[in-house]
């Protein structure tokens, strides 16, 4: 099985790329390396995959190149025939999308029209690629289902997601091209983003410095352990998407009944109070934090709520990490990785 990784360096491109090298999987992985945030942490991520390759004798090329030049791509599959392709390289980031929306386009409109357009010209088998459960927007019919529409989008993010998988649905329809979303929910542990509220709480209660909670702290999110997420990646991925699109039958949609294209919901099914994460990361540091307390901010979605019924019915499987067990799994690789503070 030969697998293109696009965002390999990335948090969770890293650990889909870990979790098939270690089943000795074939893995290409591609990534520009951008500075979004702290580009040293995704070269030690680059860094532990090569390792793991070296380990487990499974093949492994790493490709640095941005995936809006259509020649990268181009060249990526002139050199690799793909039995699967795995896209996860985007421009993340609610906030960051509020100031910065042609980095939006670029990654995750350009960069993915070409990672459609490759896919399509190469017979790939299999296209699964990262939406986000903001698609839901404001959305207080809990918890989130697949059969609701998405159509409100609050940030420009979550839009551009949106706009993927409609861009997907498109492909599958009209070239047959396979293809499975995955709508991820608030995703963390080990190698976690620095821009992530994970990482930041625990970079300020170290430094004694204060951390932010917005929405008075009153937010809930369904937060979803990073090698659960993985694992939810790799089990879709082997399961390509077939015939049917109408995962809604109380609502048929003859335009898109034959297309092979489907979404999923990944997340923990079990939504927690920020408040509540907080004092988990505070348990695990056995340091208080300071709080200081601000409202609700533009585009912020106060709760998200995972139904994982549908990808529990098509690959037999749901994260089931506590936020208990996997801020502990955090804080170890962060002490590890930065000291003790
Ligand atoms: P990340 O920023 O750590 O990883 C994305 C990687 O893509 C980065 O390494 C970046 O350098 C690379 N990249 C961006 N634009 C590129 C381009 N044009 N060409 C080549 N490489 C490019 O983010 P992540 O948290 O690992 O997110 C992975 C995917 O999951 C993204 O699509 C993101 O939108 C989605 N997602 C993440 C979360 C979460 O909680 N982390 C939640 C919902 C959805």
């Amino acid at each position: 099985m030969k697998v293109l990784v696009t965002g390999a360096a990335g948090f969770i491109g890293y650990h889909v790329s870990k979790r098939l090298l270690e089943r000795g999987d074939e893995v290409v992985g591609i990534d520009n390396v951008n500075d979004y945030y702290d580009p040293q942490i995704k070269e030690a991520r680059l860094r532990l995959l090569d390792e793991a390759s070296r380990k487990t004798n499974a093949g492994y090329h790493f490709i640095r190149g941005n995936l809006a030049d259509k020649s990268v791509v181009d060249a990526c599959f002139a050199d690799h025939a793909f039995d699967r392709v795995i896209h996860l390289a985007a421009q993340a980031g609610v906030r960051y999308s509020l100031e910065n929306p042609h980095a939006y386009v670029e990654s995750n409109i350009i960069a993915y029209t070409n990672m459609l357009e490759a896919c399509r010209n190469n017979s790939v088998a299999h296209l699964t690629y990262a939406s986000t459960s903001s698609v839901y927007g404001a959305n207080t019919d809990m918890p989130f289902s697949e059969h609701r529409p998405a159509d409100h989008p609050l940030q420009f993010y979550a839009a551009t997601k949106r706009a993927n998988e409609l861009m997907a649905h498109s492909y599958s329809h009209l070239f047959g091209l396979p293809t499975t979303g995955l709508r991820f929910f608030t995703v963390y542990g080990p190698w976690g983003r620095p821009d992530m509220a994970l990482f930041l709480f625990t970079k300020n209660i170290l430094a004694g410095e204060p951390i932010k909670l917005f929405n008075n702290g009153n937010h809930t999110r369904d937060f979803t352990y990073v090698e659960d997420i993985a694992e939810g990646v790799v089990r879709a991925s082997d399961s390509p998407a077939t015939g049917n699109a109408a995962w809604d039958s109380s609502r048929p949609d003859p335009a898109t009944s034959n297309a092979p294209w489907r979404i999923f919901n990944i997340g923990n099914n079990n939504p927690v109070k920020l408040t509540a994460y907080v004092e988990a990361l505070e348990n695990a540091l056995g340091r208080k934090a300071i709080v200081e307390l601000l409202p609700l901010q533009p585009g912020d979605v106060p709760d998200t709520f995972a139904d994982t019924s549908a990808l529990e019915q098509a690959v037999g499987y749901r994260p089931t990490t506590t936020v208990t067990e996997g801020v502990g799994r955090f804080v170890e690789w962060y002490q590890a990785y930065f000291g003790r503070g």
